[in-house]
């Protein structure tokens, strides 16, 4: 059978990996994070971990190559599952590309790109707030989650993936939703975008 590819977009603190877990055991799909892979290899000092690291740092896409040898892999891994959620991939047009010839040769395409839609102050009080919770629970916050850099990854986003996001919006592949509410809400939202679609 062929396997389901869904695509979640949104800046930086819109909310992906908190939808993206939600919609992955919902639907059965296979959750990949390329900032989460990314973070665990920087942990570990891994080659890759090295390498990307400068890059995450100060906000900057890391080269593609690194994140499409980790996603072609994945896919080639198989999974018994119905699919895959793509959550920060593909981010430019180079890497969507990329993606859809390897699916077109496993006779496979991007069914759906959800968008979550936050504006630009809601996203600096998001990580303000992460920033505050850290440091009340003395936990470590990510090293790319302070003002400055949040701004180097907006305008990252703007240059190079807002142009992906109405590319796959002409493909008519788009799907919005109001990022600015309870998980919950966006959640029950996402659900009426994908329910009779995947
Ligand atoms: P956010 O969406 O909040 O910026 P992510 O966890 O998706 O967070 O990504 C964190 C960082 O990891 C990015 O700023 C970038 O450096 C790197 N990264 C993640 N995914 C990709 C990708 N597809 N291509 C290039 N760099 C990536």
């Amino acid at each position: 059978m062929a396997k389901r590819h869904c695509i979640l977009m949104g800046p930086p603190g819109a909310g992906k990996g908190t939808q993206a877990a939600m919609i992955a055991s919902a639907y059965d799909f296979e959750h990949i994070s390329t900032g989460d892979v990314l973070r665990r290899e920087v942990s570990k000092c891994s080659d890759l971990g090295k390498r990307a690291k400068t890059f995450m740092n100060r906000g900057d896409l890391v080269p593609s190559s690194l994140v499409i040898e980790m996603i072609a892999s994945r896919i080639d891994d198989g999974t018994g599952k119905k699919g895959f959620l793509y959550d920060g991939f593909p981010r430019n047009r180079e890497q969507a590309e990329v993606l859809e010839e390897m699916l077109q040769k496993r006779n496979e395409t991007i069914d759906m790109v959800l968008y979550l839609d936050v504006p630009e102050e809601v996203l600096f009080s998001r990580i303000e707030t992460r920033i505050k919770l850290a440091q009340t629970t003395k936990s470590e916050p990510r090293a790319d989650d302070c003002e400055e850099i949040l701004e180097a990854r907006l305008e990252v986003f703007k240059r190079d993936t807002q142009p992906l996001v109405i590319f796959f919006k002409n493909n008519n592949k788009l799907y919005t939703i109001d990022g600015d509410q309870k998980p919950e809400v966006v959640f029950e939202d996402i659900k009426k975008m994908m329910n009779g679609r995947v």
